[in-house]
């Protein structure tokens, strides 16, 4: 008997993958890659004796998070749409894993938007799933799914887990010797609130989309017109990241190399006020005293032709206006 576990990275979802094997279920661990997922799952996933494997659901989650039918949690999460869309894929993963049954970690009661008893039942219809989704952490508490009622697992094995307390899940994880795991939400950007503010602006700009997503996860943001964004690397790794991501008909801005400063990247309608502007901003970043003049450089992608701009270095603070 083969079961697919959806593995976020969290801790729930490898006790209840674990739990299901020990019962001698041959358990598959499925990750979908979301690209507000900070987490290497490759990296981060326990050996376990259980199969990974990874799909990209980028695709399907932008246009989700545009406009989510449930929702939002208190950032810009929508865990239950997210949650309906990944247990639907996994519907239709199982007849190519041959495989009869689905197993999610969630925990009743543990999370106020997508684990209250209606989001739970909500989630399992949506997605299509029903009986055949089991919930190996509360299963005690929930209807029996049809693993329990056929009897592939013994619902006198499962647990009663319920509520915001850690501490059952810890005590298990010591007990099946699972140590290492990423923290409960799974490294999921769209519950931090910083992160959110720039997407929700991303959204109010008609701006969505895959690229961007990706540039919001790095640097300090700027709107230097409705139609443009300038994004200024923190550290050097993030400069290096900001080239990389740079696409054609971006605007790339750094200090010569006599100045210690970042690179920024700009996107979108720029006219040569806003390279002024750009080049402004980069240089209040630049190691150079106030009111020095210097040379900022850029260039236009894909083209190596660089040019030069000379501007006076002004403080941060009069650019606070435009930091999202
Ligand atoms: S925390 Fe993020 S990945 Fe997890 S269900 Fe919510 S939106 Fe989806």
């Amino acid at each position: 008997m083969i079961a697919i576990a959806l593995i976020s990275g969290g801790l729930d979802s490898l006790l209840a993958a674990n739990l299901v094997k020990s019962l001698g279920i041959q358990v598959i661990g499925l990750h979908f890659k979301l690209p507000s997922c900070k987490l290497n799952i490759k990296e981060s996933f326990p050996d376990l004796g259980i199969p990974l494997v990874e799909i990209d659901l980028a695709k399907e989650f932008i246009s989700l998070i545009r406009s989510p039918r449930y929702g939002f949690g208190s950032n810009m999460n929508p865990c239950i749409d997210c949650k309906i869309l990944m247990f639907s894929k996994a519907k239709e993963l199982l007849p190519e894993f041959k495989a009869s049954f689905i197993i999610s970690g969630e925990v009743l009661g543990q999370r106020p938007m997508s684990q209250t008893k209606q989001s739970l039942e909500l989630i399992k219809r949506r997605s299509g799933l029903g009986e055949l989704l089991l919930r190996p952490l509360s299963a005690g508490l929930l209807a029996p799914s049809l693993a329990e009622i056929r009897g592939w697992v013994d619902r006198e094995k499962l647990l009663k887990f319920s509520g915001r307390t850690r501490r059952p899940q810890m005590e298990l994880a010591n007990k099946m010797g699972i140590n290492e795991y990423a923290n409960p939400a799974g490294g999921c950007l769209l519950t931090d609130p910083q992160f959110s503010k720039r997407l929700k602006e991303l959204i109010a700009h008609d701006e969505l989309n895959l690229s961007n997503l990706e540039l919001l996860k790095l640097g300090r943001h700027f709107r230097i017109s409705p139609s443009a964004k300038l994004v200024v690397g923190r550290d050097e790794k993030e400069s290096n990241q900001l080239v990389k991501l740079a696409a054609d008909e971006d605007y790339l801005f750094y200090p010569n190399d006599k100045i210690a400063g970042p690179t920024s990247l700009a996107r979108g309608k720029i006219d040569q006020q806003l390279v002024r502007l750009c080049s402004q901003i980069n240089c209040s970043y630049c190691d150079i005293s106030l009111g020095a003049q210097t040379d900022m450089l850029y260039r236009k992608m894909p083209k190596e032709e660089e040019f030069s701009l000379t501007v006076s270095f002004s403080q941060r603070d009069d650019f606070a206006g435009l930091h999202i």
